[in-house]
């Protein structure tokens, strides 16, 4: 799809996490206007098997009650040694009310001893049409899974996890730029505003 336009694209984001809307405006730039998340639409029941099943679930409910375009993104942590644990149910990890700190947490409990720490995040990125089209993005950053928390910056599992190919700091030690160019919030999202034409 390619736009012929000047103006930014406009989507309605389907996240009210405040984190990842400030790494997906980032991430896309000037090219796309992003509207905030209508206050009125309650939360949506993310009860997919998939990351792709939620991320659409999200953007296709923004995109049904505001007749907009609407942007999604589900995310997972992927831990090799887990058996791909704790993937789609990465949110609530620690229970239903678990906050990132408990989810951390446990994560480091199940992992103590663990000869292998290697792990992956993996993006699926959403865009939902009112006319019932969607495009789909994913994106993948591997890693490890550090002893220990280290970091203030990022959110969610950012502390414990530690990128291939870097200097072995963790997300939550880098600058947002730099987690952005490696992260897989960034592959998603600049292989889906390439799809755009952006
Ligand atoms: P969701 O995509 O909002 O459902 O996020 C699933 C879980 O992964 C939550 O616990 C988030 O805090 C965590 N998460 C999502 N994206 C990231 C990230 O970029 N870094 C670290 N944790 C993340």
């Amino acid at each position: 799809m390619s736009r012929d336009s000047d103006q930014p694209l406009q989507l309605v984001a389907a996240t009210a996490n405040p984190h990842k809307l400030v790494e997906i405006a980032a991430i896309l730039g000037s090219a796309v206007e992003l509207l905030p998340r209508p206050g009125d639409l309650g939360e949506v029941v993310e009860d997919g098997d998939t990351l792709e099943a939620n991320a659409r679930l999200k953007a296709v409910a923004v995109c049904g009650h505001t007749g907009q375009a609407a942007v999604a993104d589900d995310t997972g942590l992927e831990v090799a040694a887990l058996g791909g644990a704790p993937g789609v149910k990465s949110a609530r990890y620690a229970g239903e009310h678990a906050d990132d700190a408990d989810n951390r947490t446990r994560l480091l409990e199940e992992l103590e001893g663990a000869a292998d720490r290697s792990a992956r995040f993996r993006t699926v990125a959403v865009v939902a049409f009112p006319d019932g089209g969607e495009m789909l993005a994913e994106g993948m950053t591997t890693g490890t899974i550090a002893v220990a928390p280290r970091g203030d910056g990022g959110f969610g599992y950012d502390p414990v996890f530690v990128p291939d190919g870097g200097d072995g700091r963790t997300f939550a030690e880098m600058s947002p730029d730099e987690k952005n160019a490696v992260s897989h919030r960034g592959r998603a999202f600049r292989a889906l505003a390439a799809l755009l034409g952006l």
